[in-house]
């Protein structure tokens, strides 16, 4: 555990996003905030880490999300334990932000080895656990179907079937029994009450935390500094509208002071939670502008997909470039701005409506 020696802190919060901290190297444990530690781990992706926060509750630590599933970081996981590097104290519980695979990964595993609580919201573990298990046909094949309608080319369609369930690799058995929270639960941790405050759109019900006594907000993916996370529409989504989700969620962060430290899942801790809510609206305003556009001649999603984002996706980024691309069409479909009908093929075709929006 090391002390980061130079907060990075310059210029107007009120105008820019302003970094909080300098990054300490992967697998090094550094203290963030009084009692809280800041982990980085590495991913096996184009994004390259995610960020965990270690709460220090005296004679044990709360840790927040528990990275990627895989083996390489079971390893490191084991070495930082044995190495003492918390300070020599073990952790108590875990609490995970969403289901994603970086977030959720590691959590069966460490609750399992160390009988540790688990705590999520019910949609979050739900999705986690049934997507964790799901060996079935019908889960290949309800992904084929949305590929089908959004026009992708066979050999896409092929290359996606033959990949599976992706999700399974990346998490360790979810524990089958867990403590639920709730928006607006107090969550007592690190010496300070946390409350809970759920963020929709990028997974249903993210747990994201604000103590206003310390105007600190761990804020999981929902406020991520400087990209925006994947807003998409899945085969396996109860949601129905999720840029419009998302888009509503953040709202509830206006309320929130404009210094508050934000510890993002990714990137650096930051300032300027006000301009990034900004940001985060204009950015997908533009975004919807941009996908309209590709439509004033009839088209499929895969075309429109194909506009937004630079061609050479590999198979991990076509699920979400896709996923995404669905979001905003049906969003903009909501708004009355583009119409779809079904080809006597199957394939979806999207048109604008020309209205503005
Ligand atoms: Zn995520």
């Amino acid at each position: 555990m090391v002390q980061i020696p130079h907060p990075v802190e310059s210029g107007d919060f009120t105008r820019e996003v302003v970094w909080a901290a300098a990054a300490p190297p992967l697998a090094e444990p550094v203290t963030v905030a009084e009692g809280i530690l800041w982990l980085r781990l590495a991913l096996p992706f184009k994004l390259d880490h995610i960020n965990l926060w270690l709460l220090d509750d005296g004679d044990g630590w709360t840790l927040v999300d528990t990275g990627y599933g895989d083996a390489r970081t079971s390893a490191i996981w084991d070495g930082l334990l044995a190495a003492g590097k918390f300070a020599g104290k073990p952790l108590a519980r875990i609490l995970v932000t969403h289901f994603h695979p970086d977030h959720l990964g590691q959590a069966g595993r460490l609750c399992r080895r160390f009988d540790l609580p688990l705590f999520m919201t019910r949609t979050e573990w739900l999705t986690g656990r049934m997507l964790q298990l799901d060996v079935s046909e019908e889960f290949i094949a309800a992904g084929i179907a949305q590929d089908r309608r959004a026009g992708l080319s066979p050999e896409l369609l092929e290359r996606r079937r033959d990949r599976g369930n992706a999700y399974r690799p990346g998490v360790t058995p979810v524990p089958a029994s867990i403590e639920i929270l709730e928006a607006g639960d107090a969550f007592v941790a690190g010496g300070t009450r946390w409350e809970v405050m759920v963020g929709r759109g990028h997974s249903p019900e993210m747990v994201t935390l604000f103590s206003r006594e310390r105007n600190i907000l761990i804020g999981g993916d929902q406020l991520l500094p400087r990209i925006t996370p994947v807003v998409g529409l899945w085969p396996t989504s109860p949601e129905r509208d999720p840029l419009g989700v998302f888009v509503a969620s953040i709202d509830q962060y206006d309320a929130l002071p404009e210094d508050v430290l934000v510890l993002p899942s990714h990137e650096r801790p930051y300032r300027g939670l006000k301009v990034r809510l900004a940001q985060l609206r204009a950015h997908h305003r533009a975004r919807l502008d941009e996908t309209e556009a590709l439509c004033r001649v009839p088209t499929t999603a895969a075309q429109v997909m194909a506009g937004l984002f630079p061609k050479d996706l590999d198979l991990h980024q076509l699920g979400f470039a896709l996923a995404e691309t669905l979001a905003h069409l049906v969003a903009l479909e909501r708004a009355g701005r583009v119409v779809r009908h079904r080809r006597a093929d199957g394939v979806e075709i999207w048109q604008s409506t020309g209205r503005a929006g």
